[in-house]
């Protein structure tokens, strides 16, 4: 068995693992939540205040600070809706994904 491609320290036979083992996540997914999300924020740029409340709050720190506003990494959002419902002026919408 070669050694492990996202572990290249992890010597799969030193460790006395079998080689015929189901090969179930032994490669690190490039899936990302963009990938997946049903619901995307989009940030009303001309109601944002930049207080970062969003960004506070966001489980998955994907917000990012711009010059005046706050903007969405959308390889990373997962689409929960959290900044939507705290964002004190109600400056992002959770939309449908095309496709989704
Ligand atoms: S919480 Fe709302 S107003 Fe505050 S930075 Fe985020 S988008 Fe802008
Ligand atoms: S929808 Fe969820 S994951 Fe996406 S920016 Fe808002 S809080 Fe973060």
């Amino acid at each position: 068995m070669n050694r492990h491609v996202a572990y290249p320290m992890f010597d799969p036979a030193a460790a006395g693992v079998p080689d015929d083992l189901c090969p179930i996540a032994t490669e690190i997914s490039p899936m990302r939540p963009g990938d997946w999300r049903s619901l995307r924020p989009v940030v009303d740029r001309d109601k944002c205040v930049k207080c970062a409340v969003c960004w506070l709050y966001c489980p998955v720190q994907c917000m990012r600070e711009r010059a005046a506003w706050f903007d969405v990494d959308l390889a990373t959002c997962k689409g929960c809706g959290i900044c939507a419902r705290e964002c004190p002026q109600h400056a992002i919408t959770m939309i449908e994904e095309a496709g989704a």
